[in-house]
């Protein structure tokens, strides 16, 4: 048995993976599935029956039960064993574990700003046990993202998330004197988001799961849902498992990619009627459609740090330039566009490093979601990323130039549901069974757990969570109007 910290283990799955917690096995050795990133240890039984049955321990299922737990026995209502948290493998074995961990408030959509404030408010609570680096984040825009970026700011600062906006010269300095060997070509616009970061998504599984076993979840891995006992009006009465039933009174999904499985057997719509605020209608939408990430690592060379001019770890970095084309070593056009996005990830490369990525690419309303992840040869990322993502941090900083052969050839990326509007939906399909479906870019979105705890203990549903139900679709509120390429700002 190799040591959890001894990186030269020899990897027999050929995937050039080290992940702090364990050595990644093989979609042979894992049966298939993608597996938890931390170790599984003192499992429940499925019980017969509880109160809440939370299904899915990714970033939504596990803040979810931890701050349900914590609510019952806080207020009296019940006890934390009130709650099972079920997965069919373990904590991370989704999108979660493997999420770049980016933890920000860029969002042209107004609303996810207090979502934001709520869940930033969660990170800070325990930002040792999460693994979460309050570093900042630092987004940066052309001039045709003005007017959308002084909106933000001034959303941001309302929603009790402050945040600086510097334009023109005054970004060009800022910069600079964050780092002085950046390139300030083109980068008209800059926020400053003090109270984001990122978080190692292992760690943030490792802290999420002991806090679950500490208030008293149980905690039920290597069980698979298969469905749901529904009665005649609609209501859940028992989640079907390959081990059995459990009977309850609400449940509480976080399926991730899986969702479009689970919003069916709960008896969600497939298509809708989507109708946008300026009377817009696209009739028969998918209710889902699939998407898949580009991402990768980059080694920091010797000499090379990721540190800002005051010698601390640097905020996230994160740039779109719409109009600025990023050229290939040969001198071609391998996008006639810049989005890039990095942050300082030892904790995942292994090693003094970076990860990041580009604009997803769309799949479609079906996808293979088995084996999940890293594990799928279907939906790595495309040939040209790697150079593609290596040439956006040379564009930008002197350091980075010729960085591409310290880019890590590993399997890297994953796939996600996106709603019509590519902005969460957390509502319930069923009256006791509600629904976290954060369109694939809600790992930093950890307090929806504990909005959907309170609505669950005390009734009322968060006013946070209110703009987020399905029904703005077909009262004309639907999400969208965003001036980006990328489907997530
Ligand atoms: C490559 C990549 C990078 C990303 N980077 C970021 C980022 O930087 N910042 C950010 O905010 N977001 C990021 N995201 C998005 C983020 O990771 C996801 O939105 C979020 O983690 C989803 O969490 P979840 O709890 O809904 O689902 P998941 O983490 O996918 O968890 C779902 C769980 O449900 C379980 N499950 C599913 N079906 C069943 C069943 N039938 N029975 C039992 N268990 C079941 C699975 O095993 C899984 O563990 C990224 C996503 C990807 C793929």
């Amino acid at each position: 048995m190799s040591s959890a910290t001894d990186t030269t283990v020899p990897n027999p799955s050929d995937h050039n993976q080290w992940y702090p917690f364990l050595d990644r096995p093989t979609p042979q050795q894992a049966g298939g599935q993608n597996p938890a990133v931390i170790p599984v240890t003192n499992v429940d039984p499925l019980p017969p029956a509880a109160a809440y049955v939370v299904v899915g321990a990714g970033i939504h299922g596990m803040s979810t039960a931890y701050h349900l737990a914590m609510a019952l026995e806080k207020s009296g209502k019940g006890k934390g064993s009130d709650v099972v948290l079920i997965d069919k493998q373990g904590p991370g074995a989704g999108a979660t574990g493997l999420a770049c961990g980016c933890v920000r408030n860029l969002y042209m959509t107004g609303p996810l700003h207090s979502i934001l404030r709520a869940s930033v408010e969660v990170w800070e609570s325990d930002p040792v046990n999460f693994g979460f680096q309050q570093v900042g984040y630092v987004s940066i825009g052309e001039a045709n993202q003005e007017d959308d970026y002084i909106a933000l700011n001034q959303s941001q600062v309302d929603s009790g998330y402050p945040s600086d906006l510097y334009i023109g010269a005054e970004a060009h300095s800022f910069l600079t004197n964050l780092w002085p060997d950046f390139k300030t070509a083109n980068c008209d616009v800059v926020l400053h988001e003090h109270r984001s970061g990122y978080a190692g998504t292992h760690m943030a599984m490792w802290g999420l799961d002991q806090k679950c076993r500490q208030w008293g979840v149980r905690r039920v891995y290597g069980v698979t849902v298969a469905g749901y006992e529904l009665d005649a009006s609609g209501s859940v009465t028992a989640v079907q498992t390959d081990q059995g039933n459990i009977q309850c009174e609400q449940v509480v999904v976080g399926a991730g990619a899986w969702t479009p499985q689970h919003w069916e057997w709960l008896g969600g719509p497939s298509n809708l009627d989507v109708l946008y605020p300026d009377g817009h209608l696209e009739a028969g939408k998918d209710m889902w459609t699939y998407w898949r990430l580009l991402e990768g690592e980059v080694i920091l060379p010797d000499g090379v740090d990721f540190r800002t001019a005051h010698h601390r770890d640097s905020p996230v970095l994160h740039v779109e330039l719409m109009n600025t084309p990023v050229y290939g070593e040969d001198g071609s056009m391998i996008q006639d566009h810049v989005y890039t996005y990095l942050r300082y990830a030892a904790e995942r490369v292994g090693v003094p490093g970076i990860q990041g990525g580009t604009i997803p690419i769309p799949i479609g309303p079906d996808a293979n979601v088995e084996p999940y992840g890293h594990l799928n040869d279907a939906y790595q990322a495309d040939d040209w990323f790697e150079e593609y993502y290596c040439a956006t941090l040379g564009m930008l900083f002197k350091r980075f130039e010729g960085i591409r052969p310290y880019f890590k050839q590993r399997r890297n990326g994953g796939i996600g549901a996106f709603t019509p509007d590519n902005v969460p939906v957390f509502d319930h399909v069923a009256d006791n069974a509600f629904v976290i479906a954060d369109s694939n870019h809600g790992f930093k979105m950890i307090g929806v757990g504990k909005l959907t705890a309170d609505m669950l203990v005390h009734g009322d549903k968060p006013w946070e969570l209110k703009p987020f139900e399905l029904r703005r679709y077909a009262s004309g509120g639907t999400f969208g109007d965003r001036n980006s390429n990328c489907p997530w700002v």
